[in-house]
């Protein structure tokens, strides 16, 4: 049966591209007996709107227009690829975005020069409050709902975004996403048997799952957490299936058990990576031309690799790694990267 979409903004080029990684695989995968190793270009959903955050955000500017709302808010961390493609989003559909950022010291970064996505944000001309961690984890919800009045104030109207547009309404870029890709291997003629992501705020992943459960097809999607652990995922994941179900009247039984997730790469926390993930970083960027970004990517493919070397995906033919995009995120990495360089 057909899915049946609500109604979405243009905003990413699909179908991207579905790639093999001819050499990495003979290089990764092969010598272990592991599946050929593809690549579903989310990177290029668009240039400067690139990743993942695209997909879900052509639903959640659909909503925001239906509900008559001219204002974005949304959150995340100073780097946040989901804040810099809210903020390019907002300025085409001709809406305001305003950002609410994690900083990383007591007083924000104010004082930092804008490098990476935060540059992004400001060129875009998105409001940006960058609030000291510790305000920012405890009070993020009257945080929104202090610029949600401001804007009502002013005679407008927002819509406030979850951090990563992971909810019942953003998983729907990545139910389509599945789709497009099971599509992308049906006209090579195979059903790839994994799918694996990066997981940050788990809506990609949510997406992917559902999306292969309502097209009933058996593909397993394993994500690779950069944050928290299994638990919070398979949690994260199973309460935004339940928010779109409630949302959208669907009676689909979703099954939880299907959820995947690795949480054995998170290294030493969110945004921060050891020597090995640079280096993966730059292998893939020079085995296959690809750029992987050290916060999402670069630590899922490091960990999707050691995992095809450990046998885990021994005995299947076809993986495709879903490529989330990050790319302005390796730049305000540049002095780890240039700290290992030597080695690489
Ligand atoms: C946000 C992000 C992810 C994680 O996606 P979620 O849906 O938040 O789990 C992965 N890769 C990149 C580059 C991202 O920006």
């Amino acid at each position: 049966m057909a899915i049946q979409y609500p109604p979405r903004e243009r905003l990413a080029n699909v179908p991207t591209p579905l790639q093999p990684l001819n050499r990495i695989t003979e290089k990764y995968s092969t010598p272990y007996g592991g599946p050929q190793l593809w690549i579903k270009r989310d990177d290029l959903t668009e240039s400067a709107m690139s990743g993942n955050k695209l997909r879900k955000l052509e639903f959640i500017v659909a909503e925001a227009k239906a509900l008559g709302c001219d204002t974005l808010i949304t959150c995340g961390g100073e780097q946040s690829n989901h804040c810099r493609a809210t903020a390019l989003a907002a300025a085409k559909t001709g809406l305001r975005a305003h950002l609410i950022l994690r900083g990383k010291a007591l007083f924000g970064s104010d004082e930092l020069p804008a490098d990476g996505n935060l540059l992004v944000d400001h060129l875009a001309g998105a409001a940006v409050s960058v609030y000291p961690l510790r305000e920012y984890v405890e009070q993020l919800p009257a945080l929104f709902e202090y610029w949600a009045e401001h804007y009502r104030q002013l005679g407008g109207k927002a819509l406030c975004i979850p951090t990563g547009g992971s909810d019942g309404l953003g998983i729907w870029g990545y139910i389509k996403c599945a789709e497009e890709v099971l599509a992308d291997c049906a006209a090579l003629n195979f059903v790839p048997e994994h799918l694996v992501c990066a997981s940050g705020s788990g809506g990609t992943q949510a997406g992917l799952t559902l999306g292969c459960q309502l097209l009933g097809v058996a593909s397993a999607v394993t994500g690779y957490a950069v944050c928290d652990d299994a638990d919070y995922f398979v949690n994260k994941i199973v309460a935004d299936v339940a928010d779109w179900r409630q949302r959208y009247g669907q009676t689909f039984g979703f099954d939880k058990s299907k959820i995947q997730v690795t949480d054995s790469f998170i290294g030493p926390g969110y945004a921060l990576a050891g020597p090995e993930i640079y280096r993966t970083i730059a292998e893939a960027a020079q085995l296959e031309g690809i750029l992987l970004d050290p916060v999402y990517t670069g630590k899922a493919f490091h960990g999707l690799l050691e995992d095809v070397r450990n046998g885990k995906y021994r005995g299947s033919n076809h993986l495709v790694f879903v490529h989330t995009g990050g790319q302005f995120g390796v730049f305000p990495h540049r002095a780890e990267f240039m700290q290992y360089l030597d080695g690489l």
